[in-house]
């Protein structure tokens, strides 16, 4: 399957979760059998290229694509999870949203330090979460220097962000 197809599976819904905003919804995409296993196989190759050695999701949307990334190149999974979800002592990272505060953890006893972690999420926007993730793995000693992505939003500059910080960042897919 062409990125081209596995962009005809994304649905788009207007007016969420605010009016104006283009929701670009991954629910249809995963849906659909082979057309995730086709946004899986195309990651996967860029994760594999990139010589990641883990693979890091952000919650929850970024579990999805980077376990299964994980789970095809025989790689373990690092969930970067909302705060107050893992059952351990957590590293934590608090970042602006465009209304508000949030904040990512982990479980620092899950990455050897220097070893190679591949972010990987649904959606790149103003990368705000990204590069929280980031900060937070390369706390824990992680060396993070790519992040993939099913769809990328340029207009909102995020990938820019993650380039100042020293990422090689890739997306399959594009809205201009
Ligand atoms: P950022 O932090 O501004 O880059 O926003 C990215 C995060 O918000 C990701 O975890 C996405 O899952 C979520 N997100 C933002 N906009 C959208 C969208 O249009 N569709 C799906 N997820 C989105």
């Amino acid at each position: 399957m062409t990125l081209d197809q596995i962009k005809a599976l994304v649905r788009t819904v207007h007016d969420f979760p605010a009016p104006g905003i283009q929701f670009r919804d991954v629910t249809t995409l995963i849906s659909h059998g082979e057309g995730l296993a086709a946004a899986v196989r195309h990651l996967s190759e860029r994760a594999a290229a990139s010589g990641a050695a883990m693979i890091a999701g952000m919650e929850a949307r970024g579990f999805i694509f980077g376990a299964a990334v994980a789970a095809q190149l025989g790689l373990g999974f690092i969930p970067v999870r909302k705060p107050g979800k893992l059952p351990v002592p957590t590293i934590g990272v608090d970042y602006a949203l465009e209304y508000g505060r949030d904040r990512l953890e982990i479980d620092p006893g899950a990455i050897r330090p220097g070893e190679r972690v591949v972010i990987i999420d649904d959606l790149i926007a103003t990368g705000g979460t990204a590069l929280a993730a980031t900060e937070l793995l390369r706390q824990a000693g992680a060396d993070v220097s790519h992040a993939l992505f099913v769809i990328d939003l340029p207009d909102l500059h995020g990938a820019d962000r993650l380039r100042g910080a020293g990422l090689t960042v890739d997306a399959l897919l594009s809205y201009p």
